[in-house]
């Protein structure tokens, strides 16, 4: 296995530079578009095209047609009714045409001057006066006519088109496109990748357009195979990468006496199968010495706590020390709480114990705590991503959790790494050890997105719900039915039940959504009445405010809360029957779908009420009416993912992890499965059979970026 980057910097700039100068005016506007390397010219395509290879006669050319006719001058004239235009009438021969202009130069005029013969292209109106065309594109008549229909490039400020159009010429031309794929193992027929670059950039006229359009065609077909491959090939190489590094090997028994024994008979359930196969699933990990790379997907409410927690106690039964990390203070508390619940008196037996690291702590306090990691007597902590800062040292780190890990950037899961390290287990010249990762989605990965972003990672799925859920009914209201909303949480609550109310986001200030929640809070206590306590929860609020809200909820104190999406993720509270959300055209699918999983948690009947205000139109955007249609049709999260990547796209769906990922700009996961299904088996084919080759190939299409791949 080669240990050589797959990516090297890009080489020097190949872009036309005047001598002498700077960067020009023009150089600057084509590295706007990306464009550096020859291989970017070659790989800009156009956004649609021209036809300039045919002439055609007047007579022959219908109303709205886009056409290129040739004739002589036989009038020009300048009117100022209604407005100053240029009038030049074209006589082909078949039949005659005015060329109106309403803004021209006089060297058009001169051009257009009686007696000229010209060429002209653009649509020609038919109409009452005769045939028109407005603004056509003028050149002087018997030119060649070119054999390929004229390519469109998206284009910037200071760039005009044909300057454009030849510098990607120019860089198509020099580019090295030699094949890197070996013959035998490129799909049969395909096309060599310059025929199909250079196709693309000036297709033949009989060229079915539709097959351009939704790039079905063979030459369309072998760039996106291409680029398929260049990811699969970066992900592999990242995954060896990772292979080729060490981890503590955790191997601890799971018999009488274990931390793992004692906690599966100390739970008040028995894991699902879902969860004990996950559980299965890691333990094979840690026994190995590569770093465990794993994500456990699985729906709101599958019980992902519970995974982590059994995964924490092998660790600990191997004598290393576990860190469970969340994105929000709220989520890791929720964490902290089952985690101490389970493990803490169990743990106590031994002198150790859970401990809990924010960065909100005060400071005595997080030194006390940082103290407990460096000891050793913290088996496990949990927080937020205070548990990775530098100061807290680990004594023997070996496993670290990551909850809804697309949230986490890559420097903070890059500051995990070296963790394990320290505590002397890379001493003595032997390699630095690296924690093993397990990382937790509640947004479960759609199977085409997991084998292309993700293909790095190893997936465990929890497919399968804990017994005894009920579930929850979606209806959909619109904003001015809120007081049959009312009526229902009445019922609820005379029924000992409690509710969330989820206030909308409002983007631009966290001040002006604590007002609006402030606001509805006050409201719903009047319309409720003194009986009903009604609780609020925002961001804005000091942490242990939020955490007193909280407990109060979950006491059932509070009947009702009131909150932004501080809830979103993790709150467990299985007596609360009744969800409202408010403005819910203005949420995203997976964040609905994720509030939702908030009730339903106990045996009671649950509901969740979608309110929606429909716009000044009278009705919700098409984006927005897909996502409510999705939630009220399925509460199946793999579903819901697979709706929201096609409502989203991956760029968004994505999101945080993938920033400055390099994303696929010609193939579509929607469509290319098959494409992305021959990229993946023949990655290692290439890597293994013509490493160099495969290096280039990845240079050639990711260049540097392919570096942020490794992360
Ligand atoms: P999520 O996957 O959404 O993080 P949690 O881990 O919060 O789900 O679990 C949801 C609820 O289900 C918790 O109250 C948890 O204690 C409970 N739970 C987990 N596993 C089981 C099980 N096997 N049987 C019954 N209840 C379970
Ligand atoms: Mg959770």
């Amino acid at each position: 296995m080669s240990a050589r980057p797959l990516a090297s910097p890009a080489p020097a700039p190949a872009a036309p530079r005047a001598p002498g100068s700077g960067e020009s005016q023009v150089q600057r506007a084509l590295k706007k578009l990306g464009l550096v390397r020859d291989i970017d010219f070659a790989l800009y395509l156009p956004l649609r095209y021209e036809d300039e290879t045919r002439i055609v006669q007047l007579a022959h050319v219908r109303d709205g047609e886009q056409a290129q006719v040739e004739g002589v001058i036989v009038d020009s004239e300048i009117v100022f009714r209604p407005r100053r235009q240029l009038i030049a009438t074209l006589d082909d021969g078949s039949d005659t045409c005015q060329l109106r202009f309403f803004n021209f130069y006089p060297s058009q005029q001169k051009q257009l001057a009686p007696g000229s013969r010209v060429r002209a292209r653009g649509e020609v109106k038919g109409g009452f006066v005769g045939r028109t065309m407005l603004h056509p594109v003028v050149k002087a008549a018997g030119t060649a006519l070119p054999l390929a229909l004229t390519p469109v490039y998206a284009t910037t400020a200071g760039l005009a088109q044909p300057v454009l159009r030849r510098a990607v010429q120019a860089g198509l031309a020099r580019a090295g496109l030699d094949e890197l794929i070996p013959a035998e193992l490129l799909p049969h027929g395909a096309w060599s990748l310059r025929a199909a670059l250079e196709f693309l950039h000036h297709p033949t006229p009989d060229v079915a357009l539709v097959a351009l359009e939704d790039r079905s065609h063979p030459a369309w077909q072998r760039l996106k195979a291409e680029e398929l491959l260049a990811q699969q090939l970066s992900q592999l190489e990242a995954r060896r990468a990772r292979e080729a590094q060490r981890a503590p090997v955790l191997r601890a028994g799971t018999g009488e006496g274990s931390l793992h024994a004692r906690l599966l008979a100390a739970l008040p359930f028995s894991p699902t199968g879902a969860q004990a196969r996950a559980d299965r699933e890691i333990a094979a990990d840690l026994a190995h010495r590569q770093p465990m790379h794993r994500l456990l997907q699985g729906d709101v409410g599958s019980g992902k706590t519970l995974v982590a927690a059994l995964a924490a106690a092998r660790c600990i039964d191997a004598g290393f020390q576990c860190a469970l990390m969340a994105p929000t203070e709220i989520l890791a508390s929720q964490h902290f709480g089952k985690l101490v619940g389970w493990l803490d008196p169990l743990l106590a037996a031994q002198g150790r114990r859970v401990a809990w690291l924010t960065g909100s702590q005060k400071k005595r306090e997080r030194d006390a705590m940082a103290a407990a990691v460096e000891s050793g007597e913290a088996a496990l902590v949990v927080g937020t991503h205070a548990v990775i800062s530098e100061k807290v040292r680990f004594q023997r780190l070996a496993l670290a959790i990551v909850d809804e890990q697309h949230r986490f950037g890559v420097a903070q899961r890059l500051a995990l790494r070296g963790k394990a390290s320290e505590g002397g287990e890379g001493q003595g010249g032997m390699q630095a050890l690296e924690p093993h990762l397990l990382m937790m989605s509640a947004t479960p990965i759609p199977r085409t997105l997991a084998m292309s972003y993700y293909a790095d990672l190893d997936v465990s799925t929890l497919d399968e719900l804990p017994p005894g859920r009920t579930p929850v009914v979606t209806k959909l209201l619109a904003e001015h039915r809120r007081d049959e909303v009312i009526a229902r949480i009445h019922g609820q609550i005379q029924q000992g039940r409690q509710v969330y109310w989820v206030c909308p986001l409002i983007e631009e200030s966290e001040a002006v959504d604590l007002r609006n929640a402030t606001a509805t809070r006050d409201e719903l206590a009047d319309a409720l009445g003194e009986t009903v306590r009604v609780g609020l929860l925002h961001s804005r609020m000091p942490t242990a405010e939020k955490q007193a809200v909280m407990a109060d909820f979950s006491a059932g104190t509070l009947q009702v809360l009131v909150s932004t999406t501080v809830i979103e993720v993790g709150v467990d509270v299985p007596n609360a029957s009744l969800m409202v959300i408010e403005h819910s055209e203005r949420f995203g699918l997976s964040q609905l779908h994720q509030l939702r999983g908030r009730v339903g948690r106990g045996a009671a009947a649950s509901a969740c009420v979608l309110l929606y205000a429909p716009g000044d139109s009278g009705r919700v955007g098409q984006a927005a009416k897909a996502r409510l249609t999705a939630m009220v049709e399925t509460a199946d999260g793999f579903e819901i993912a697979r709706r929201d990547l096609e409502i989203r796209g991956p760029g968004e769906f994505l999101g945080a992890r993938q920033s400055g990922a390099p994303l696929l700009r010609f193939a579509d996961l929607a469509t290319d499965q098959r494409l992305l299904e021959w990229a993946r088996d023949l990655a290692p084919q290439l890597l293994d059979r013509h490493p160099d080759q495969a290096h280039r190939h990845v240079d050639r299409w990711l260049g540097t970026k392919a570096e942020f791949l490794k992360a």
